[in-house]
């Protein structure tokens, strides 16, 4: 078998190089640091972790992140079985000692004997003589690369900044406060006229909520990352800084709306979620990107009549992050569309965060390696943690008619709104329980997802297994 080439030795491009040596096929790793460094990563070690050093929760029976975590090891990764080797104590969070974690990593890559590490930085999109290759160059990608797949994917294909709005699950918002409607009644193409969820404030709820904008604490941008302040993206605090009226002008303006709850009265103010996915279990705030801090941005947006028991899928965030619109650009098999010799892997596909990251990586290297090797490709079902997180990067999620029928495609951690629901009926109140609803309820549905998702990703990792053994 040809080798196949991987640019960016990350999580993802670790863990990609790996699940393909594995397979018993070659690989060139071309990781560029120590030669050319990023404005995050300090060392030249694979796999650094350039912020914390916590892969989140090790909960594989009610969190997301725990359920991948197991698939993962099920199916082989190094960066978990590194993660695992390099832990430190963390409660129920999975936390490694970062330096010991990548040098584990390095270490297994250099010593395998099908994987060639190459220290040079990839100045354009990898030669076609280099047949298949996965490009993993992450939220920091060099400038040259990132021009070069600017240049062959569009304009407005490949973002150096994410704005990301709040994404609450939609079964915590409160629609007995809250209702369906389009600004206008306005049906739009495959729309209702009900596409949105409105929820309305009155003077007093309006100004308290524009005060604690204000007020809020803000992350800070780091010096390299400039202040990105572009086209209609201003963060939410930043506009109500401007002046109280500001977002009664902007992203929350009552015209065109009538409070189905009190027709007679007209909302001061409306805070509008628009569907996130195709499942319809995410809603994301139009308009509300901030550089609020976590903990603020919680308790700040409870404050909406209809949120104030908000569960959020993710926070909003304003960073800078190099990735695709992969919806639109990439095939299901991570494969760019027009140009199918490269696949994508890790955190410019639009995944966020180390865990998830590294699990697109080994998705990706499973990938390549099956088609190296003339295996027909199987995706692993949108039921595991994987499955889904594979499913939204690359089919999930919603375009939008106000953006020009474009996708709004922003980055995403793995959380529970990503899976199918359940069968109706599949939550079952257990036996002597007289009041089971809210918190116990969600409980009870996460551990049935998580469940479902690791039968469903156990009997295809065997599927998959199988017909590599019967080869
Ligand atoms: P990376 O891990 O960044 O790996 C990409 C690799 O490609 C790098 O080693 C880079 O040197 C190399 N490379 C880039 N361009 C080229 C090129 N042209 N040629 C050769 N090599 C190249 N996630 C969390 O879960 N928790 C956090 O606390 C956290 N904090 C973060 C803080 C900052 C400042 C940033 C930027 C990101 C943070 N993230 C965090 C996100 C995290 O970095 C990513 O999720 C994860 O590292 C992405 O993995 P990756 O393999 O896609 O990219």
């Amino acid at each position: 078998h040809s080798p196949i080439h991987i640019v960016g030795g990350g999580l993802a491009g670790s863990e990609a190089a790996w699940q393909i040596a594995s397979r018993g096929i070659r690989v060139i790793l071309h990781e560029m640091r120590p030669v050319q460094g990023t404005e995050a990563h300090k060392t030249d070690g694979l796999a650094e972790l350039v912020c914390s050093n916590s892969f989140r929760s090790d909960d594989a029976e009610a969190n997301a992140v725990g359920v991948i975590h197991a698939e993962m090891r099920m199916a082989g990764s190094l960066v978990m079985r590194c993660a695992d080797a390099n832990q430190v104590p963390a409660g129920g969070a999975l936390a490694v000692d970062r330096e010991g974690f990548s040098a584990a990593v390095t270490k297994a890559l250099e010593a395998h004997p099908l994987v060639t590490i190459d220290r040079t930085e990839v100045d354009g999109l990898p030669p076609e003589d280099w047949g298949p290759a996965i490009i993993a160059t992450g939220p920091l990608t060099a400038p040259a690369l990132a021009e070069s797949i600017r240049e062959a994917t569009g304009k407005d294909a490949l973002a150096f900044f994410d704005a990301i709005a709040p994404i609450v699950h939609f079964d915590s918002i409160d629609l007995s406060k809250a209702w369906f409607q389009s600004r206008y009644d306005k049906v739009g193409p495959g729309g209702t006229g009900k596409d949105y969820i409105n929820c309305p404030l009155d003077q007093a709820t309006y100004e308290r909520f524009i005060a604690a904008l204000v007020e809020g604490d803000r992350a800070e941008f780091k010096s390299w990352e400039g202040t990105p302040y572009f086209d209609g993206c201003l963060p939410i605090e930043v506009m109500a800084e401007r002046g109280p009226e500001t977002l009664r002008h902007g992203p929350m303006k009552p015209m065109g709306l009538t409070n189905a709850h009190a027709p007679t009265i007209k909302p001061y103010a409306v805070v509008q979620l628009r569907q996130d996915n195709a499942l319809g279990t995410l809603y994301n705030m139009v308009g509300f990107q901030t550089k609020l801090k976590y903990g603020e941005q919680a308790e700040i947006f409870r404050m909406i009549p209809g949120l104030e028991n908000a569960e959020f899928a993710r926070l909003g965030g304003l960073h800078r992050n190099t990735y695709l619109d992969s919806p639109r650009l990439l095939d299901g098999e991570l494969r760019l569309r027009s140009l199918p010799r490269l696949r994508f892997a890790g955190q410019i596909t639009g995944c966020e965060g180390y865990v998830e990251s590294a699990a697109i990586g080994l998705i990706a290297g499973r990938f390549a390696a099956a088609e190296n090797r003339g295996e027909p490709i199987s995706s692993p079902p949108v039921t595991s943690a994987i499955g889904a997180l594979l499913a939204h990067i690359t089919g999930g999620h919603l375009a939008h008619e106000e953006d020009g029928g474009k996708r709004s495609f922003q980055p995403m951690n793995i959380n529970f709104g990503l899976f199918p629901p359940l069968e109706p009926g599949a939550i079952q109140k257990p036996d002597g329980v007289k009041r089971f609803r809210g918190k116990d309820k969600t409980n009870a549905r996460k551990k049935l997802m998580s469940a479902r998702a690791l039968h469903d990703f156990g009997r295809w990792l065997e599927g998959t297994e199988t017909a590599l053994a019967a080869e």
